[in-house]
């Protein structure tokens, strides 16, 4: 029995609807905490083959197969020391990688069909507990330079290079516009996918290594570029991806159609006390179409349906097994209640006399593969219906762009306004501008918190090669 049935009553039939009262979802972290019987067990399951899939599937590389070792031996301590030389927030990625496309997918005996290793909720576990008992990344061996290093954006991209610096004696100032650092992990990714006290906790284990944090200053308008130019030896950024792709149809400026990012932002916000204003939106009672097939599409009818919404529809332009999302956050949204139209796309939104919309969507059949090799989704004829909602919230990606002073900095980006700041040349991840560097979503587009952090750490050899620490 799945871990969610015992805090939820949830649809367990293909078909089977939950009524919005009879639903019960507890804030707490559904996943089960591995305990340390757990975690041994299913170290142990590591038949420590030849070939560490696992490793070479996972982003950052994690030693796995030898911090699982180490945790069936008892050395709890070790292994979060080595799980932290391949990994700056181990804890996190634990929670929200898709591991099933990653390293769980890797796994042998996932291939051999006995299910994969819990390898992420070990990773969890290890740098959970370790923290618990009093166990801190080890920085006294460190010998300070006098460089320092301006990171704009605290993100997981941002956060994986001050770790990197501030591990080799050069002092990582982080500037970020919000108030909490952890740029999408705080303020995108939902409380009930990872709990913000983690990021907290991690705010204040870099803070004891070395790192300063400087927050609600946006670089552009609290802090001008030229100043951190002239400030610091060299600058990061990790700013993200944050510009909204629209639908192109009719009807998506309605009153009562929202953005996925900002919705989700606002929700955040508002339960941390921080948002001031009218924007939060609660979906209590209401009817609600998440339009989208990724992740942020996932959150957003998970994140309705923890509003109190009567009903949370999802429409997608291609089937189940085409779509974007992890497999495991669409499973979850299923047994919480979200019904799903496949092959379903929208063409317009209309507004009601009395102030609701209706939906218009078209059954689609997916046609010859595009360049990609994705089957392209082609409208059947004379398909087209109606649906009534309260709100359509639309989720269908984000893409990076340049800020106003990239232009005075000689900072290029591509035609998707991604920073060029490739990983194959002298200086890893530096930019058109020499003594600039970046990396995470900012520069490879919309993706996912462990290449952020990885694309950081990578970022921040380079930036130590150009200031010639290593
Ligand atoms: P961000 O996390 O976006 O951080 C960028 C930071 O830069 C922000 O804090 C921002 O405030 C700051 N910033 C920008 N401009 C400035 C400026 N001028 N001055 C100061 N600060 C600035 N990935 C997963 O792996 N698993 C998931 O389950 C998952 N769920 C997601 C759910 C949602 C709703 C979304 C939107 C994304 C999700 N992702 C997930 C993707 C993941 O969150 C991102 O890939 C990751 O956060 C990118 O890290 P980053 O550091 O590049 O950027
Ligand atoms: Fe798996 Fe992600 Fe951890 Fe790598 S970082 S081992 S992919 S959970």
């Amino acid at each position: 029995m799945s871990d969610v049935f015992q805090f939820m009553n949830v649809a367990r039939n293909p078909g089977e609807k939950v009524p919005a009262a009879d639903r019960k979802i507890v804030f707490k972290e559904i996943y089960a905490p591995l305990n340390k019987s757990d975690a041994g067990e299913q170290s142990g399951r590591c038949l420590s083959c030849g070939n560490p899939y696992c490793s070479w599937e996972c982003p950052v590389h994690n030693y796995i197969p030898q911090w699982l070792q180490l945790v069936d031996e008892g050395k709890l301590f070790e292994a979060a020391e080595l799980s932290h030389k391949t990994n700056s927030l181990p804890e996190i990625c634990g929670r929200v990688c898709p591991q099933d496309r990653l390293c769980e997918g890797a796994c042998t005996l996932n291939q051999g069909g006995f299910g994969a290793v819990s390898i992420g909720s070990v990773e969890k576990y290890i740098t959970d507990t370790a923290f618990k008992q009093g166990w801190r990344p080890d920085v006294s061996g460190v010998i300070w330079t006098d460089k320092k290093v301006a990171v704009i954006g605290a993100g997981p991209a941002g956060l994986g290079c001050a770790d990197i610096l501030v591990r080799n004696g050069v002092k990582p100032v982080v500037f970020d516009r919000y108030e909490q650092i952890g740029g999408l992990l705080t303020y995108g990714i939902p409380e009930f996918k990872l709990e913000k006290e983690v990021i907290q906790t991690r705010r204040e284990i870099m803070e004891g290594m070395g790192v300063e944090f400087r927050l609600s200053t946006e670089v552009g308008k609290d802090i001008t570029i030229d100043e951190l130019m002239s400030e610091f030896d060299a600058v990061f950024m990790g700013m993200g991806a944050y510009k909204y792709m629209r639908g192109g149809f009719d009807g998506e400026d309605l009153p009562g159609v929202l953005e996925a990012l900002p919705y989700l932002i606002n929700n955040v916000r508002h339960s941390m006390g921080t948002l001031e204003g009218e924007a939060h939106v609660s979906m209590k009672g209401k009817r609600v179409i998440v339009l989208g097939g990724g992740d942020t599409s996932m959150d957003c009818n998970r994140t309705a349906i923890r509003q109190g919404a009567e009903s949370v529809i999802c429409a997608y332009r291609r089937d189940e097994a085409n779509m974007p999302g992890s497999k495991r956050e669409v499973a979850n949204a299923k047994e919480e209640g979200v019904e799903f139209r496949w092959n379903s796309q929208p063409v317009g939104i209309e507004q009601n006399d009395d102030g609701t919309l209706t939906l218009k969507l078209v059954t689609t059949q997916l046609g010859a593969p595009d360049a990609k090799g994705r089957r392209k989704p082609e409208v059947v004829p004379g398909s087209e219906i109606g649906i009534e909602a309260d709100h359509v919230v639309i989720a269908f990606g984000f893409q990076a762009e340049a800020a106003d002073w990239f232009a005075g900095q000689n900072i290029h980006t591509d035609d998707w306004g991604r920073t060029l700041a490739p990983f194959k040349q002298k200086f890893k991840h530096q930019t058109s501008n020499p003594k600039v560097f970046a990396g995470g979503d900012q520069v490879r587009g919309a993706d996912l918190v462990v290449r952020a952090v990885y694309e950081g750490r990578q970022a921040a050899e380079g930036i130590l090669e150009y200031l010639n620490v290593w």
